[in-house]
């Protein structure tokens, strides 16, 4: 089975995991909340079926069989090409709405994967069980989410100091068969949805914290493992009303491993810090943000088109303000795609043991992107304004009673019907302003980590890497620095 399809994906949710929403324990496939939620990813396994050409590839290992194209461990130009046509279709399932479909997390694994020298590190026993466990995430064509972020909630102190060191996940000691990790992680998108939890490094952490130094995966039932969701805001509307509110909640959630034992097999890094420190940096600015990049292209392409259309349906779009607002985000829609064309162009071998990545600079938009995705919110309420509240449910235009006046009294200008002007402000609502809408800016400006350690981040790996400017060079010359 190494392709599934939507049916599959759900049965394999069927077990004993558990999962609190509101003020109970649910069972995932049968709570009523998550019924359009379960929906739209089982239709995502089913989309990449349909879209076999571009989402799928030949496993390498067992001929006649398919996998999913972004669990390839990329190893030359081609890889990453076939990758980015796959993360581009994936994208267009949900238009960027949904971050996490199981893509992400599988070219972030497979990003680990192609880094066996960053492993080599240590003990080489504990690639060999990553390797082993990306084959059954092939072969099972499985749900990761990832819960990497620590649970910080003393923000007076560091990540892994004072309270939070015992409040998020490490190690307290080991059993016959693995050892036994106790704490937090914040958040872990997709949880309920998911086969697997996949715990992996974040950023460097200090010499002391060997116990937070871990990387493993265990399954989304594991006896210990708890699911704390936040309100579900996937609504029981039609798609026509609400696009994405009605299937494309992905369901974010703080997790507690409640003394959860995880086998040797599962365990990819146990306290080795040199091994722990150098994953992130070795994998992600160039690996993952290919991924994080599509989908934000992809987004944007979508927001561009969503606005101009806002735009000719209200007959504004030759105003000059209106064009100033499409021409921003047509801006940060061609950066981004100029981005990617960039690093993918640039890509090269990373390490010694042949992974091939799109060059780091593509991690810059990490630093740039979530202002650019609130502002495309911004400008989508500026040109929406109240016309995303005067939209009657499409189902009301076939009301005998009142379908022929609110065809009379709201259809868009340029020969637009009610119905379409409808249709394209609901999207825009459910874009910007729905429940969701405001939970998938918080996702955009914190998913990657914060702007600030981005920022902050990317300045001092430039210096580390010996960034060298000219303006001391030109001061000297103009004789305002003496030579040594
Ligand atoms: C919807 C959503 C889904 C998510 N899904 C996942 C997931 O599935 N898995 C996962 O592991 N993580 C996930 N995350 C990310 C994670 O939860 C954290 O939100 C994220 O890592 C940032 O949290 P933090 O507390 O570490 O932020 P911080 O980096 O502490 O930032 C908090 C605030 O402090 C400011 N700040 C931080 N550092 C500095 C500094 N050096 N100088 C100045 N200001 C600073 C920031 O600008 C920010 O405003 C998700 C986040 C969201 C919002």
């Amino acid at each position: 089975m190494a392709v599934r399809n939507g049916q599959q994906f759900l049965a394999g949710l069927k077990d004993d995991r558990v999962v609190y929403l509101g003020d109970r324990k649910v069972d995932t496939l049968t709570e009523p909340r998550f019924q359009g939620s379960l929906q739209g990813m089982a239709e995502y396994f089913d989309y990449q079926i349909e879209n076999a050409d571009d989402c799928l590839v030949a496993d390498p290992e067992k001929p006649g069989e398919m996998m999913s194209a972004s669990l390839i461990v990329p190893r030359n130009k081609e890889d990453l090409a076939i990758r980015h046509k796959a993360l581009d279709r994936f994208a267009r399932y949900s238009y960027g709405m949904l971050g996490r479909t199981p893509d992400y997390v599988n070219v972030v694994l497979s990003g680990h994967v192609a880094r066996r020298d960053i492993w080599e590190k240590g003990d080489p026993v504990y690639h060999d069980r990553l390797t082993k466990f990306h084959r059954e995430v092939i072969d099972g064509d499985l749900s990761l989410t990832h819960a990497i972020a620590h649970a910080n909630i003393d923000k007076s102190t560091g990540d892994l100091a004072g309270m939070n060191a015992d409040l998020t996940v490490h190690k307290v000691g080991e059993t016959q068969n693995g050892i036994i990790v106790r704490g937090g992680k914040m958040l872990a998108t997709l949880g309920p949805f998911t086969d697997e939890f996949y715990v992996y490094p974040s950023a460097p952490i200090p010499t002391r914290a060997e116990r937070h130094a871990l990387c493993f995966s265990v399954p989304s039932n594991t006896k210990g493992l708890i699911m704390f969701c936040r309100d579900h805001y996937g609504v029981d509307e039609s798609r026509a009303d609400a696009p994405f509110s009605s299937r494309f909640d992905e369901q974010d959630v703080f997790v507690v491993f409640d003394d959860v034992e995880v086998p040797y097999e599962r365990l990819f890094i146990d306290g080795n810090l040199d091994v722990y420190n150098n994953v992130t940096r070795g994998v992600s600015p160039g690996n993952t943000l290919q991924q994080t990049a599509i989908r934000a292209k992809v987004k944007l392409e979508f927001a561009y088109d969503l606005c101009t259309l806002m735009a000719r349906i209200t007959g504004s779009e030759q105003r000059q303000d209106v064009a100033v607002m499409l021409g921003e985000i047509h801006t940060y829609m061609i950066m981004t795609k100029a981005a990617i064309i960039a690093a993918e162009e640039r890509a090269h071998v990373w390490g010694t043991s042949g992974a091939f990545f799109p060059h780091r600079d593509l991690a810059a938009l990490r630093s740039i992107m979530p202002e650019w995705m609130s502002r495309v919110n911004q400008i989508i309420r500026a040109l929406g304004s109240h016309n995303m509240l005067a939209t009657p449910s499409l189902d009301l235009f076939q009301d005998p009673d009142v379908g022929d006046m609110l065809r009379k009294y709201l259809p868009g200008a340029n020969g637009f019907t009610a119905e379409q002007r409808a249709a394209v402000f609901r999207t825009a609502r459910d874009f910007a302003i729905s429940a969701l809408a405001g939970r998938n800016e918080l996702y955009e400006m914190f998913y990657l980590g914060s702007l600030n350690r981005a920022r902050a981040g990317d300045h001092m790996v430039a210096q580390r890497n010996g960034w060298k400017g000219e303006v001391m060079e030109f001061l000297t010359k103009n004789g305002a620095f003496l030579k040594k």
